[in-house]
């Protein structure tokens, strides 16, 4: 594909009342062109702010086993890492640190590695990969988990590679606290880090995610972690308190009702993508911030505008993974197709 100046095509024909701010996908690069009727021949570029940034991941790595009112899926691949990793990586090239046991089946390490996804990072050890086995029900809002075998995870002592060190974005999915500082801390220069958290954590290690979240820039959480965590029971107060602990932004994940970023100055609210089928929410969240750091990392930037398309892109990556058990929606996804569903999410805005 050529490198030239890209010529930019519509998705769809833009909505009447959307004629004078008409979004414009670009096929082969990261950028949003914004244009109006008359400025048909100069689109304005959004341009990408910086190069791209090295985006480096840490979590589990897991075999789940998830039953959901479309059925059950037995000890697939799963974990927070791999979600992410997976969802980043249409994107930008992804850094993953990780550990599974011996029994961890080879083909879905030869899955990630279709991907651009460098498994340097990836230790195997004498004892059993992670796992965790969870049901959904009703509404599908909130995992319930039945199991967690922690097995080699519990123990990890995550050497990051030498030639990771240099990762300029980092994301602490899901693991305790302890291995994501230990991550974090051989990190030479990080000029974006991102950390997540769950129920498990939040319960059993709150004095190390309390010390961590003094260490980030950023915490990607759901509606009743942050609940959990901060005890308010209001999401703009759990968000403020949240702040107060550190980090400069939060991003609250509200399931199928959106989320909300807060940055000390400003509340930015989104929906979810609407969608009538949704067969497992495993991983929705690890592909929400693997889709919105993907693309942060992708712009080089995360101010303020860029943080709110992330978002956006977030939204839309995990709106695709709930679509299928494990991964599988994942494999038959491309950048394009995200990027009409992106474009579709934009007109569903506006008013
Ligand atoms: P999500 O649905 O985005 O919250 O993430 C689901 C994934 O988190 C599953 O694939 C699990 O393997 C993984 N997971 C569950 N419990 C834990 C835990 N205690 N630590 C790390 N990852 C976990």
């Amino acid at each position: 594909m050529s490198r030239g100046r890209p010529k930019p095509y519509f998705i769809g024909a833009p909505p009447p009342a959307a004629r004078a701010q008409i979004f414009l996908i670009c096929p082969h690069r990261s950028a949003i062109m914004l244009c109006n009727e008359n400025a048909e021949q100069q689109p304005v570029l959004l341009e990408r702010k910086g190069k791209p940034m090295t985006l480096l991941a840490v979590g589990s790595i897991a075999l789940d086993t998830v039953e959901t009112p479309h059925g059950v899926a037995n000890e697939v691949l799963g974990g927070s890492a791999t979600y992410f990793s997976y969802a980043a990586s249409f994107f930008v090239p992804v850094r993953l640190v990780g550990i599974v046991g011996r029994d961890f089946p080879p083909e879905h390490r030869e899955l990630l590695e279709t991907r651009d996804i460098d498994l340097a990072g990836l230790e195997m050890v004498d004892g059993k990969t992670f796992r965790w086995r969870g049901s959904y029900a009703g509404a599908m809002n909130a995992a319930t988990t039945l199991d967690v075998q922690l097995n080699v995870f519990g123990e990890f002592e995550p050497t990051v590679p030498e030639e990771f060190r240099d990762s300029k974005f980092v994301f602490l999915a899901n693991a305790s606290p302890r291995i994501q500082k230990l991550v974090l801390e051989q990190i030479d220069a990080p000029e974006l880090t991102i950390c997540d958290t769950m129920n498990f954590y939040i319960q059993n290690e709150r004095d190390g995610l309390v010390e961590l979240l003094g260490m980030v820039d950023g915490l990607v959480i759901n509606d009743a972690e942050a609940v959990q965590l901060t005890r308010k029971n209001n999401l703009i107060d759990a968000g403020r308190k949240i702040l107060s602990l550190g980090p400069r932004f939060v991003v609250i994940k509200k399931g199928e009702h959106g989320s909300m970023l807060m940055d000390g100055k400003n509340i930015f609210c989104i929906p979810a993508f609407p969608l009538d089928t949704v067969v497992d929410p495993t991983g929705a969240g690890d592909c929400f911030a693997g889709g919105m750091m993907g693309y942060l990392a992708g712009e080089g930037t995360a101010d303020a505008e860029a943080l709110r398309r992330a978002l956006a892109f977030g939204t839309v990556t995990a709106s695709f993974n709930v679509e299928g058990f494990s991964l599988t929606r994942f494999l038959s996804l491309d950048r394009a197709r995200i990027d009409e569903r992106f474009a579709e999410f934009v007109r569903m805005m506006q008013f």
